[in-house]
């Protein structure tokens, strides 16, 4: 019997340190595979007028492991994730793209799964709304707000914005109603005016379809479902020929687009609606940086890229 028992004993270590290797083994680097797009052979014209310039509003930051954000990273490396807004100022009306933390983010992040607060520990500055009216910027100046996708941590800001549309795509407003684990926060909000966009400018960059926001090719719109069903990408060709694209979450750092690598088994886990999508999304990224090197790759939480732009109230044109 006593040695039946420590059988057993054996069997079940032996079984916890395969585990532990396997997890472990998710979190090492790996070749990923996706297909190859077909891009143009220079950058789309784009006809920005002089006084189009964008903003960086930081709101707040996460504290994580570098590991927890692509595959090949770190453990003991910690990853500062950005929660920015930026603002995007045009004659033809103003954008915010996504929110960052919003006034109420102590008790919107109750609504995060455990797991995820486990795993990071965040900070908060201050709320888009607060910096836009300290400097007496007019809410009544936005046309709307953009979002690279329905997460809590980029509609967190919705609420002070009450009088601003969210424009949305069907496919984010139809992930929206469905009423996900994900969608939890932007469903709790009371009287979002949502303003439903189509992608009817044909294709862009490799992708099939398009939105030219303000007709001149100054914010274009591309769809890149994976990470939500209508997630999207912005590309933003500013008056001084700077040429940047917001990928929102599809990588959550830059290496994830330069390597190229997807996030760990865990992290996908967790966030990712559709993983082989997000997979072909970091292939056509990683496809564009090579080809257009002066490209500038903005993954949202990414703080090193957005600090490469000014912030609020300074302006990059
Ligand atoms: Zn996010």
């Amino acid at each position: 019997m006593r040695k039946f028992i420590i059988l057993l004993l054996l069997l079940t270590l032996a079984a916890a340190a395969y585990g532990g290797y396997c997890l472990y083994q998710t979190f090492q680097p790996a070749e990923l595979e996706y297909s190859t797009v077909e891009l143009p052979d220079a950058l789309p014209f784009a006809a920005p007028p002089a006084e189009m310039a964008v903003s960086v509003i930081s709101t707040g930051q996460m504290y994580s492991r570098q590991a927890f954000t692509f595959r090949g990273g770190k453990f003991g490396v910690e990853y500062i994730s950005a929660m920015d807004a930026l603002l995007v100022q045009h004659p033809k009306g103003d954008f915010l793209i996504d929110t960052g933390f919003g006034a109420n983010i102590h008790d919107h992040v109750q609504t995060t799964p455990f797991l995820m607060r486990s795993l990071a520990d965040y900070e908060f500055t201050e709320n888009a709304a607060n910096q836009l009216e300290i400097h007496e910027y007019s809410t009544d100046n936005l046309a709307g707000i953009i979002l690279t996708h329905a997460h809590w941590d980029h509609v967190s800001g919705i609420p002070d914005f009450p009088e601003v549309p969210i424009w949305i795509n069907q496919d984010e407003l139809d992930f929206i109603r469905e009423a996900h684990e994900e969608t939890v926060l932007i469903n709790s909000f009371e009287n979002v005016e949502y303003l439903i966009y189509a992608f009817d400018d044909g294709p862009y960059m490799g992708y099939p379809e398009s939105l030219d926001v303000y007709r001149d090719g100054s914010l274009v719109l591309v769809p890149i479902g994976g990470h939500t069903p209508g997630s999207v990408g912005v590309f933003l060709n500013l008056p001084s020929g700077k040429r940047l694209m917001m990928v929102g979450d599809i990588v959550w750092a830059r290496e994830g687009i330069e390597l190229p690598a997807e996030r760990p088994l865990l992290a996908r886990d967790m966030v990712d609606h559709d993983e082989a999508a997000v997979r072909e999304a970091i292939g056509h990224l990683h496809q564009l940086h090579k080809r257009f090197p002066d490209l500038e790759m903005l993954p949202a939480h990414d703080r090193r890229a957005f600090e490469t732009l000014s912030q609020y109230p300074s302006r990059t044109h």
